[in-house]
């Protein structure tokens, strides 16, 4: 173990916490970075040395840290009601403000809104949700969902599932076998010599229909993917790629679900990333930045065809037998309300579509550096894949050595950003300034010298 204070904070994380995405053993040695305070897009550790969060935690808080707006809507609530359930047609008034505000929002007509705590727990509602659909339209054999490698929608068992990442699949015993995958749309890393963008995108199209007629259409109830992927390594599909895959799925009546979990609210630089690709959506799931995760809060948003055969059931089966103790939870959702106000009364989408554009730029500044494979990214989220050959594109051996050295150097300069694999990612918070995107270029430049 590290030279740790007997009873310390330290010493007793590493005693008692299983950390996510965390190495057990080598957290044994090293302990935690024990984050005390957030303020703006900054945030401190218990030894008060301040890191500029150049990934909104997880890709999250969007008004940023220590939000005195949203500690006093949760603090109102908490005092109003602090709980109530939306079971049996029980309601309270921000589950139904917000419920009503998200389809305003919504792209293509979005009219119905299911509330979970959790983007996983979304993912695994739309699947359910989808079973239960088809069995009441009488096309019980639909059930299969289709996701792309590299994907990420999750992990519990069904969300799990339709993610496309080793990492979560490894020693769990998933996917479940009726989740299938098919191409990553990274150009960099899978077109074959000489591939436009186009051409690429034609190619992932023919292998997704090939892959619907394997299966049997009759078979295939969905398509779920990330407008814009993210905790797969930020990759933008080809311009073309996602109205490709749409008249795919149109062709063999199989939905399309976006998974907006991070893109939604203006963070590739619209405000859902459905209308930058022109993505029709019959199913869109967000969370994260819906309350800057001050709450736990996720929502499906679906098409009336889904609810009216939903509904429909009530006389075969009665109760739409699903949801959870906090389903829509009061505080959850009354943060949302105030977040969204945020969001709109200070133009944060506004903001993050304009100086995106100076992250890009300034990011696109290290694309000739020996180590950078590619730089790329839209809107406030970007990455730079790191390489152990440029020309070849190869990666490190064994993959992730150099990422992993680079978030730990990265703290050395008061910089957290993800490593994924080898490739560092941004997603800072909505409110970031000019000033403070250069301030993370420049730490994260110093981080590079230090690992060359
Ligand atoms: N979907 C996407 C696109 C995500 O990025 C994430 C989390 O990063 C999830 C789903 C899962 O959300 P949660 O971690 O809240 O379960």
């Amino acid at each position: 173990m590290m030279n740790v204070a007997l009873n310390s904070l330290h010493a007793r994380d590493i005693t008692y916490q299983l950390h996510p995405y965390t190495n057990a053993r080598r957290h044994e040695e090293v302990g935690p970075i024990i984050i005390d305070r957030g303020e703006g897009v900054y945030v401190y550790d218990d030894s008060g040395k301040q890191y500029i969060e150049a990934m909104a935690g997880l890709w999250s808080v969007a008004v940023g840290f220590g939000e005195k707006r949203l500690v006093d809507a949760a603090a109102r609530q908490m005092a109003k009601l602090p709980y109530y359930h939306t079971f049996s047609g029980k309601a309270h008034e921000p589950s139904i403000l917000l419920a009503e505000r998200l389809v305003k929002m919504a792209p293509n007509g979005l009219s119905r809104v299911f509330f979970t705590n959790s983007g996983s727990e979304a993912n695994d509602t739309v699947v359910k949700m989808v079973w239960y659909y088809n069995n009441a339209i009488g096309k019980p054999e639909k059930k299969k969902f289709i996701s792309r490698i590299s994907g990420y929608h999750g992990i519990t068992i069904a969300s799990g599932s339709l993610t496309g990442l080793p990492i979560n699949q490894r020693g769990f015993d998933l996917p479940l076998p009726m989740m299938k995958h098919v191409g990553c749309p990274h150009h960099y890393r899978w077109s074959e010599p000489g591939e436009t963008e186009e051409a690429f995108a034609d190619r992932l199209a023919a292998e997704l229909e090939a892959k619907i007629l394997e299966e049997g259409p009759e078979t295939v109830a969905a398509f779920i993917g990330e407008p814009v992927m993210g905790a797969g390594g930020v990759l933008v599909p080809p311009a073309t790629y996602w109205e490709k895959v749409q008249e795919v799925c149109r062709r063999y009546d199989v939905l399309v679900v976006a998974d907006e979990v991070i893109n939604g609210f203006g963070r590739t630089g619209t405000k859902f990333a459905c209308e930058r690709f022109n993505i029709k959506p019959d199913i869109l799931v967000i969370s994260k930045q819906l309350t800057s995760s001050y709450q736990p809060l996720a929502a499906i948003l679906f098409s009336d065809k889904i609810y009216q055969g939903i509904a429909d059931q009530s006389a075969e089966i009665g109760s739409f037998g699903h949801g959870f103790t906090t389903s829509g939870h009061p505080v959850a959702t009354a943060v949302a309300m105030e977040n969204l106000d945020i969001i709109e009364e200070r133009g944060l989408m506004e903001n993050a579509a304009i100086v995106g554009e100076v992250l890009q730029a300034e990011l696109r500044r290290f694309a000739d550096h020996p180590l950078v494979g590619e730089v790329r990214g839209v809107g406030l989220i970007a990455a730079v894949e790191l390489v152990a050959d440029k020309a070849t594109k190869a990666k490190f051996d064994p993959f992730g050595k150099v990422g992993a050295k680079f978030f730990q150097q990265g703290h050395e300069h008061g910089l957290i950003i993800r490593a994924i694999g080898d490739t560092i990612a941004f997603c800072p918070p909505l409110i970031i300034t000019e000033e403070q995107i250069r301030e993370v270029v420049s730490r994260f430049a110093r981080t590079l010298k230090d690992i060359e």
